[in-house]
């Protein structure tokens, strides 16, 4: 009788690597308006769920202002950003917090779950300083960049099985929410890579314009940062483009975001002033 032959080490090698590349190619998926190509392993749903449970799970440590003038107006501009989202992004139950805190800072988890710190209201001025920011956040989600961090991270060590990826398991609970972009103690928003934050800040000045904000603010909020704060190390400011390359890059592209913004049905100009 002939011995069974196990397949050799080599060819099993050769197989995952096939298998590999195959799922690589079916997760990869394009980022509305910039047509980047990124790999992201992790389903939409799924995404959403994990967004939404971390958002549960960091507010319920937090202080929220549910009431007043600034809460309204990060709720009001928030909804109108997130109703100028590609379609598919439109439809998620977006939320819009504001935080108790003097962290000058702001972030928004997959799926669409926002948060702004009140230390970061003085340097937006308006509505439209704030529809910049937001913008920006809501970028973050819409190109899907928590889950491409998971999804690059899952590449590297393939450690961290697919059905690994909830909040619940312990065992990689704060390595998800690294991920996410939140530190282990609250109120700390780890930088995504320089790439990511000058996509966001192109999405965010495209989803402000369409919303009827006047996207030259985005420029003034990052001036109004360099002069209030200048090199003072403020949380925002941890991410990784300079203020000098984000107004820079802003100005090539604001032909773009002025051209959404004669075409948005309303125009806000740059809203109420905020103080
Ligand atoms: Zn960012």
């Amino acid at each position: 009788m002939k011995a069974i032959s196990l397949p050799s080490r080599s060819l099993i090698g050769a197989a995952a690597s096939v298998l590999l590349l195959a799922l690589i190619i079916g997760a990869c998926s394009r980022v509305p308006y910039t047509g980047r190509r990124s790999v992201v392993l992790l389903d939409f749903p799924s995404e959403v769920e994990l967004g939404a449970a971390a958002y549960k799970e960091i507010l319920a440590e937090e202080k929220i202002i549910p009431e007043g003038r600034e809460a309204k107006a990060v709720r009001v501009v928030g909804r109108r950003i997130s109703q100028h989202t590609p379609a598919a992004w439109r439809k998620l139950d977006w939320e819009f917090q504001l935080i108790k805190s003097d962290s000058v800072n702001a972030f928004c988890l997959p799926g669409g779950k926002v948060a702004v710190y009140q230390g970061i209201l003085p340097a937006m001025g308006t509505e439209a300083g704030l529809a910049a920011v937001l913008g920006h956040e809501a970028g973050h989600a819409v190109a899907r960049h928590g889950a491409e961090r998971i999804s690059g991270q899952m590449l590297l060590s393939l450690g961290l099985a697919v059905a690994d990826v909830s909040l619940s398991n312990s065992e990689h609970h704060d390595g998800i929410m690294a991920m996410l972009g939140l530190g282990a103690s609250l109120g700390v928003v780890l930088p995504f890579s320089r790439a990511n934050e000058l996509e966001s800040d192109y999405l965010g000045g495209i989803f402000m314009a369409k919303a009827g904000y006047d996207p030259r603010e985005s420029v003034a909020v990052w001036e109004r940062m360099s002069t209030m704060y200048g090199d003072q190390p403020v949380a925002i400011f941890s991410t990784h483009p300079t203020n000098r390359k984000r107004i820079e890059r802003l100005g090539e592209e604001m032909p773009t975001f002025m051209r959404h913004y004669r075409r948005s049905k309303k125009q806000y100009g740059k809203g109420i002033t905020l103080k």
